[in-house]
């Protein structure tokens, strides 16, 4: 963290009586004086599970990452729960796909069952629910889109367009089913308006007003994307996600949509994706007094890896340097793909 105070301190000392390099004389100073430290309890690892049994399915553009079926998951739960990594975020690929997501509010939907079998397995690891329908409808949208002839058709509005509020209703159902299986922890992710209070309304009617809501407040409408889609099987059919997601150059926006979902409820926030936006995570960190994620998406996630595949860049040591960035500028936890290496980084 940076300390205002210090500057007015050291005013007027400099060169020779000031030698910065005084401290960075040997590994023992080096790590006496850091100030930001990685550790395995600030990582949050996101899966992927899929329909089906003994599935381990490598997913081309994230090396190292897979979509699990829910029994290789559990055993994948165990050795990292084992490695010292307490918390996951799960998504779902759901085994059919409609045009409402139905399956997302389906206790017996692919995540519902997955959060039971983790539970069962390995008490004690934070399991966070991804709570969106973009994986679970045929159009890839994140919710209830305005089509003629179905549910809640307002012709006044664009086709395609992503109906605001019949999806909060939404929300809130699966997120119901989603903490009776268990899950810690629920994690909106489809940036509509509302959807912090809606979900906090339908948990707390159901019984579930201890189970905080993560809010991904500050999601910007990113090209880091790329590969999640591919790992979600999750690509919009039509259109982009411009409507509701963020202007990756709106600063201010971000702080407004943050403090929103702190009035609506939310007990923690994320900005997503990370690295490219560590000046909206400062100034989210500073205005907002609640444990903040940054999300290290998978395009961030892919990019070192295909640097290094190249012999470009060092994996381990950029890695780092980027986690330890985003750590720097505010984050209290960060959602990455590379939890488990970092673990094993540390401990060598
Ligand atoms: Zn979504």
């Amino acid at each position: 963290m940076i300390d205002q105070t210090t500057s007015t301190m050291t005013a007027g000392m400099a060169y020779p009586t000031v030698r910065m390099r005084r401290l960075r004389q040997s590994p023992a100073l080096r790590t006496l004086v850091r100030e930001t430290e990685l550790t395995p309890g600030d990582l949050i690892l996101p899966l992927f599970v899929r329909p089906g049994s003994r599935e381990k399915r490598p997913i081309s553009s994230m090396p190292g990452q897979f979509q699990w079926s829910v029994d290789t998951l559990v055993t994948e739960v165990r050795e990292i729960a084992a490695f010292g990594i307490r918390s996951v975020l799960l998504f779902g690929i759901p085994s059919e796909k409609d045009s409402h997501g139905s399956e997302n509010a389906d206790p017996d939907g692919i995540v519902p069952t997955a959060i039971r079998a983790i539970k069962a397995a390995v008490p004690e690891m934070i399991v966070i629910s991804d709570m969106c329908f973009c994986e679970y409808t045929d159009h890839g949208h994140c919710g209830i889109i305005n089509q003629p002839g179905r549910a809640h058709y307002r012709p006044e509005m664009a086709e395609g367009y992503l109906l605001n509020d019949p999806t909060l209703d939404a929300l809130g159902r699966a997120s119901v089913v989603h903490a009776e299986a268990g899950a810690d922890i629920i994690a909106p992710s489809g940036m509509l308006d509302g959807m912090v209070g809606a979900i906090r309304a339908a948990l707390d009617r159901a019984g579930y007003e201890l189970t905080p809501v993560m809010s991904y407040a500050v999601k910007f409408a990113s090209g880091f994307y790329g590969p999640f889609r591919d790992a979600a099987e999750s690509p919009p059919a039509f259109g982009d996600r411009s409507q509701y997601q963020m202007d990756p150059a709106n600063g201010r926006e971000a702080v407004r949509e943050a403090l929103l979902d702190l009035e609506e409820g939310a007990d923690l926030l994320i900005v997503k994706p990370a690295l490219p936006y560590l000046d909206v995570l400062r100034e989210v960190r500073g205005q907002a007094n609640v444990p903040i994620a940054a999300y290290q998406v998978s395009g961030e996630y892919a990019m070192l890896h295909a640097a290094a595949a190249n012999g470009w860049l060092d994996l381990e040591r950029c890695a780092m340097e980027s986690l330890t960035s985003i750590k720097r500028a505010g984050a209290d936890m960060i959602l990455t793909y590379f939890a488990k290496d970092v673990v094993r980084w540390l401990n060598h």
